[in-house]
């Protein structure tokens, strides 16, 4: 580099980098699913599976994460996850 970038320009660079961070961290998407827990007897392993519950699968890299979403979240992340 011969020129050292104005400020202007370096603070351009660094909203940049952190809006893409922004848009991966809220790049995700809702889905539900039926589970069945540890417990043994319970009714969800004689096909009354618990759910569904919500998770919000969010891919970072190679990488992806599911988080479960409680049901008095899954509108605001709904909205928030809108891609
Ligand atoms: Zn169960």
């Amino acid at each position: 580099m011969t020129r050292r970038a104005s400020p202007r320009v370096r603070a351009r660079a660094r909203l940049l980098r952190q809006l893409s961070t922004l848009s991966r961290l809220l790049r995700g998407s809702l889905f539900e699913r039926f589970s069945t827990c540890t417990r043994r007897l319970c009714r969800c392993h004689q096909g009354r599976p618990h759910g569904p519950r919500t998770y919000l699968a969010v891919t970072s890299g190679k990488r992806q994460r599911q988080h479960y979403v409680p049901k008095s979240q899954r509108d605001a992340v709904r909205e928030i996850a809108r891609a």
